[in-house]
């Protein structure tokens, strides 16, 4: 199932970071924790019954004066509506409904996404004092009292949003298009649109640029050789906003959302400026949603070259995206057009070794050599035992590994054993998920 996107929008000091560090705490890590991408973190996922949301927040950007306020919110809930699935919109009954309430409540009515309204900072239990009734001015219906900061309310909070996605049938995986689904991602003036628009420019088959529903609107399919390709949020990669673009923020809930959907994602570099701060957490959105990647130094065309220029460059990539040294690296221009032919043919690649599947009797036999060549470590005198392990999903490929006990697995066995796959059976450009169980374990 494709992960509903949830987005927390609200006035500043409404209780934002505090309800999204809650449940960020809860969030489960099914992918190690991506170095350089953790601080700051402003989306993260979290379960509620057995549902896997990706939660974003809105609170680390505030605007500078009152002047501005206006403008940041109107950006701030049409980022969220154009992006989320649903929308937590959170007022606080400390400061009571205030203009600014009713005017995000007005375009979240107009967006027609669905909207859950919260009420924080009702701190006691049981007794919603009687002002709580004006929030019902908003529009939105009823709301759920909740105290982010005492923890109270917020089950019933999470169960509304659960029956939103509970039956909707566009967040299971029934999906039969056969179309790889690509996301472009990388920071502002990277060439995202140049490239795109030179893929689809060029290729003058495009499918359908408006297709029935809202969302495929912003998507655009195009047919190159004979195959087709859809191409994630175009809209939004080629509308210029000069606002959107100087807040780190909207590009990272525009990367969340695009990954969210894509098979393959493009991570976009600009050749002059290398592996940047704001790249390696791009890069780290597609790494940890389990994307398969490709990563391209865009701009070529601009960099002076002398003997070993690309060679060298690429060792700095690599370096600076370590954890991704599973991503093919790809230098192209978008102003000449250099090396364009091989970014579908990159995308093909990694999206069928994403789709790998190892049988079971040859996995086991790759794991019993190297667990024969490296020993399994010891612990206090307790040895890690690996009795089996077994492929249990492709995109990306995720294997089930059964051993003795939990804590022996140290991180440096369970990265040897992931080497030792990709050694025998490839999955380049895809991340592999690895989940140890205990013997005796359920499931
Ligand atoms: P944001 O600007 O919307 O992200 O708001 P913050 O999460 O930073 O919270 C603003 C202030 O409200 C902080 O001082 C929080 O401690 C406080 N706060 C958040 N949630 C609650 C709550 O449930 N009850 C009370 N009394 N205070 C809260
Ligand atoms: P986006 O913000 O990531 O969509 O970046 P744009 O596609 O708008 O490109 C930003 C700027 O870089 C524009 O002025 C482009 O013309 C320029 N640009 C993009 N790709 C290349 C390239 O490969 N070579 C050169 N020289 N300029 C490029």
């Amino acid at each position: 199932m494709r992960k509903p996107i949830v987005a927390i929008v609200g006035r500043p000091n409404t209780g934002k970071s505090t309800l999204f560090n809650y449940l960020a705490g809860k969030r489960i890590s099914i992918i190690d924790d991506t170095p350089g991408v953790t601080r700051d973190r402003i989306y993260a996922d979290f379960e509620w019954r057995d549902m896997v949301f990706t939660l974003v927040d809105t609170g680390g950007i505030e605007p500078e004066s009152k002047d501005e306020m206006k403008i940041h919110m109107k950006n701030q809930a049409s980022i969220a509506i154009e992006t989320a699935d649903a929308i937590i919109f959170l007022t606080d009954i400390k400061t009571g409904m205030t203009d600014e309430d009713l005017q995000i409540a007005a375009m979240l009515r107009k967006s027609g996404k669905s909207i859950v309204l919260a009420v924080n900072k009702v701190d006691k239990i049981g007794d919603d004092p009687p002002e709580i009734y004006e929030f019902y001015n908003l529009g939105l219906g009823d709301f759920y009292s909740i105290s982010s900061a005492q923890k109270l309310g917020i089950g019933d909070l999470l169960d509304a949003l659960y029956e939103l996605f509970e039956n909707d049938l566009s967040f299971a995986d029934t999906d039969q298009d056969d179309a790889v689904k690509i996301a472009v991602i990388g920071k502002p003036n990277s060439g995202k649109s140049s490239i795109v628009n030179r893929i689809i420019g060029e290729e003058r088959m495009i499918v359908s640029e408006i297709a029935g529903t809202t969302r495929d609107a912003i998507d655009t399919r195009v047919k190159i050789n004979g195959k087709e390709y859809i191409f994630i949020d175009t809209a939004g990669i080629r509308k210029k906003n000069k606002v959107e673009e100087s807040v780190e923020y909207y590009s990272v809930l525009r990367a969340v959302s695009a990954v969210e959907r894509a098979d393959v994602c493009l991570i976009i570099i600009d050749a002059l400026e290398g592996v940047t701060e704001q790249d390696t957490k791009v890069a780290g959105i597609a790494h940890e949603s389990g994307k398969a990647c490709v990563i391209i130094v865009n701009k070529w065309d601009l960099v002076e070259k002398e003997t070993k220029t690309l060679e060298n460059y690429k060792k700095e990539v690599a370096s600076k995206l370590a954890y991704m040294a599973y991503a093919p690296i790809l230098f192209i221009s978008a102003k000449t057009g250099q090396r364009f032919n091989r970014i579908t043919e990159l995308i093909d690649y990694v999206y069928d070794q994403a789709s790998i599947r190892i049988a079971t009797g040859m996995l086991n036999d790759v794991i019993n050599e190297a667990t024969a060549m490296v020993p399994p470590p010891t612990d206090k005198g307790k040895r890690l035992k690996i009795y089996y392990m077994t492929q249990v999903s492709v995109r990306p490929p995720e294997f089930v590994v059964f051993i003795n006990k939990k804590d022996l697995f140290h991180f440096s066995y369970k990265r040897y054993l992931e080497n030792s796959l990709r050694k025998n059976f490839g999955f380049e450009g895809s991340p592999i998920k690895i989940i140890a169980r205990e013997k005796g374990d359920r499931e």
